[in-house]
């Protein structure tokens, strides 16, 4: 751009947050809306809302505002970097403080309009994260007969909290998920136990079938404050992970207890406190934290398919999250139900170990090449020239995020079009040896698969090749029953087998509440995931944002975090700054809480 255009593009950036700032100011909630354009968006990550809350269309805007603009007296507005213009889109960073915190956000201009706007409150006033110039010094210079050590310290704490000190926040799930929000809670001064079934933090990684590396590249990975390393290996085998989560846990001083289990929780309205008993390595200890977060994985829950005969099959029989590994089973006769990710990345190893492998298919899979995933669908925000570009995770992050999901797959749609033309000659090899392929209902790919459903489809790794060529046998249909050495499709096909895995997927995370709390509680805040776009396992009714994740339930003080390790990093902020506010006493008014259509 000339320097011409670029200072005109700066002044109609200027020009609109003034007057946005002005109507603001005046609490002119309608003024305000008439800066929207008729189809516009506004996604508020709680600064606004205290919800992650999408509002539409000048109405939208217009609503949200008069329920929110008194408390929460936005000022401020001003552009953080050079605002840009291409194709009609003027593109601004912009930064903004409201009554209790400090936000950050992007605009999208077209015709002088805000055609998209995000708002997100990254700091709480008074509550400001110790780092930089502020950071703690570690360590109190001079002279203290009462001085205790770091470690001193951190020994007190953990034997003191949950025994004679209650956590603020119980975190139930130590995966990345738990870890990744204790480590915000802890820089927030939340006090917090984060409990783990299994031993060591990592072990859920550590747990899952040998052959698993992530299928998400290193970029798209790093957790909140630590990077990865330069070295780190582009995809991390598993095990490695379990290493980098159980050191962070560690070195991020987390009070985080292995070994526990969760075995039930009630929530008191009088009092507004949880009874949460937990069996900390055969010890019950009843803990009463104020608020209660599952990050207990939505690939947590196996659905594990109840088919006539299973009780009669004489071989090995497991959930793919039960799989062992495929060394006990060379020469044998597996066969894998499903065809998604897990069940790909399962025969595959099977294959190498020398087993008979047969997939059952029973609906079509989205697949998509990682080695083109990478390069068409994350390089522009989440790849090494991403890096060398100037480009940070954080400002990654909120552009992905910048993104209203009601619009998204259209963004998405133009990338998967090209990667199927790029791979034209791997797809039709895939068919020709019989296997069901789609690109999402409306051909949008990868990504609205896994915001919607969180399932269907495998990042290819190499599997493809192995079902193209027929070394990995491929049947379709539906498993009628099992006899005692085979597996039996509703066409009579017998598959004999010593080996059935059911890669059947995961059930929602409020079945977790409904196993904790009470059936009744799980059904109050209903389903957990999806978007409401009306395409396959994600019913409408439209939601625009995903159901109960990071933000307040139908239940008071109950919370749900989770998902791939990307959103696990961002979400976790905010997350942590509803639950540091509700610590501190800041009025917390929710607008737009989500309503329940779907109890799972
Ligand atoms: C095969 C496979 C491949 C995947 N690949 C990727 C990838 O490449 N990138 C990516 O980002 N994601 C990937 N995922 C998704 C992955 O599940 C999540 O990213 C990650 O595990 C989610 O972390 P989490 O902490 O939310 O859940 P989890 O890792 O599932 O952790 C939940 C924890 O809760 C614990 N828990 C459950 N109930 C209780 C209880 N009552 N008391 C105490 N503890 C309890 C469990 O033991 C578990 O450790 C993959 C998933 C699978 C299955």
């Amino acid at each position: 751009m000339s320097e011409t255009a670029v200072q005109s593009v700066a002044a109609e950036v200027d020009d609109w947050l003034a007057r946005f700032d002005d109507a603001l100011t005046r609490e002119d909630a309608e003024a305000a809306a008439e800066l929207f354009l008729d189809d516009s968006f506004w996604r508020d990550l709680i600064a606004f809302t205290w919800n992650i809350k999408t509002v539409e269309n000048p109405d939208g805007v217009r609503d949200m505002l008069e329920h929110t603009l008194a408390h929460t007296r936005p000022r401020n507005w001003r552009t953080s970097e050079e605002p840009t213009a291409a194709e009609g889109v003027t593109e601004a960073w912009i930064e903004f403080e409201t009554e209790a915190g400090r936000g950050n956000g992007h605009l999208r201009l077209k015709d002088g309009k805000a055609w998209t706007l995000l708002t997100a409150l990254y700091e709480l006033k008074g509550h400001e994260e110790p780092k930089g110039a502020e950071r703690p010094k570690g360590v109190q210079h001079g002279a203290n007969r009462d001085r205790l050590t770091w470690m001193e310290e951190r020994r007190k704490e953990a034997e003191e909290l949950g025994y004679t000190s209650q956590p603020y926040v119980l975190v139930v799930g130590g995966g990345q998920g738990g870890i990744a929000l204790g480590a915000r809670l802890r820089q927030l001064s939340v006090p917090t136990i984060i409990i783990e079934r299994n031993e060591r933090a990592g072990d859920s990684w550590r747990k899952r079938y040998k052959s698993l590396c992530l299928h998400d590249p290193v970029w798209y990975d790093h957790l909140p404050y630590l990077k990865f390393p330069a070295n780190w290996p582009v995809f991390s085998p598993k095990d490695k992970i379990g290493d980098w989560l159980e050191m962070y846990t560690r070195v991020m001083e987390l009070n985080y207890w292995g070994s526990t289990t969760a075995k039930s929780a009630r929530y008191d309205d009088a009092k507004k406190e949880w009874t949460v008993v937990v069996d900390r390595d055969g010890e019950e200890i009843t803990l009463t934290p104020k608020q209660l977060v599952l990050a207990t994985g939505m690939s947590g829950k196996p659905n594990v398919p109840e088919i006539p005969g299973a009780d009669v099959f004489q071989g090995d029989q497991h959930h793919s999250s039960q799989h062992p590994g495929p060394d006990a089973y060379k020469g044998k006769q597996a066969v894998v139900i499903g065809s998604n990710n897990s069940a790909h990345d399962i025969c595959a190893a099977l294959w190498e170990a020398g087993a008979d492998v047969t997939m059952v298919q029973r609906s079509s899979t989205h697949i998509v090449r990682s080695d083109t995933l990478m390069d068409v669908g994350l390089s522009a925000l989440y790849s090494e020239q991403a890096v060398e570009a100037g480009m940070t995770t954080e400002k990654a992050d909120m552009t992905f995020a910048s993104l209203p999901y009601r619009i998204m797959h259209e963004f998405q749609i133009p990338l998967y079009d090209e990667m199927r033309e790029r791979d034209q000659d791997f797809y039709e090899r895939l068919e020709r040896a019989g296997f069901l392929l789609d690109f999402g209902e409306d051909e949008s790919g990868l990504f609205m698969k896994y915001l919607r459903r969180g399932s269907g489809y495998y990042i290819d790794v190499g599997a493809s090749e192995l079902v193209a060529n027929g070394d990995i046998k491929l049947k379709t249909g539906q498993v009628v029953r099992l006899t005692e050495h085979a597996v039996v499709l509703e066409d009579g096909t017998e598959l004999p087998a010593n080996l059935v895995v059911y890669a059947t997927g995961y059930g929602s995370m409020n079945g977790w509440a409904a196993d904790l709390i009470s059936q009744e509680v799980a059904d109050k805040v209903g389903k957990v995931w999806g978007l409401g776009s009306d395409t396959a396992k994600d019913p409408g009714p439209w939601e625009g944002e995903q159901r109960n994740m990071w933000k307040p339930t139908q239940q008071e003080a109950l919370w749900f975090h989770g998902g791939n390790l990307h959103q696990s990093r961002h979400y976790s902020l905010y997350l942590a700054l509803q639950l540091k506010a509700r610590a501190e006493g800041t009025p917390t008014p929710v607008y737009g809480l989500q309503e329940v259509h779907h109890t799972s």
